[in-house]
């Protein structure tokens, strides 16, 4: 079955926008392009989502930042021997022949 769609006027566009995004509760771009699409088009329909959501302030400030998180470094100080340990944790290769004591 294909849906019918129908070619938005430009008087329009402006408040499917508005609509779609409030109703997708500002997810993005893509869904919001995604739900206009279901019902209506129009022929710049993927520039003005992009547009739309570029400018709407809830859309940018729930978006996930790319930026990881960065941890300062800070010396490692011990005041006696064996106060500190480091590990490395390392994968090992899987064996056929697995033994627990050590021998
Ligand atoms: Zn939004």
């Amino acid at each position: 079955m294909v849906n019918d769609v129908i070619t938005l006027p430009q008087l329009l566009q402006m408040e499917a926008l508005y609509f779609a995004n409030g109703q997708q509760a500002h997810v993005g771009e893509m869904k919001i392009t995604n739900l206009i699409l279901d019902t209506c088009d129009w022929p710049a329909l993927h520039k003005d989502v992009a547009r739309y959501v570029n400018s709407c302030l809830v859309c940018q400030s729930s978006k996930p930042s790319r930026e990881r998180m960065k941890f300062p470094l800070r010396p490692l100080q011990s005041g006696a021997p064996i106060e500190l340990v480091q590990i490395d944790n390392l994968k090992l290769a899987k064996t056929e022949s697995w033994c627990p004591s050590d021998h």
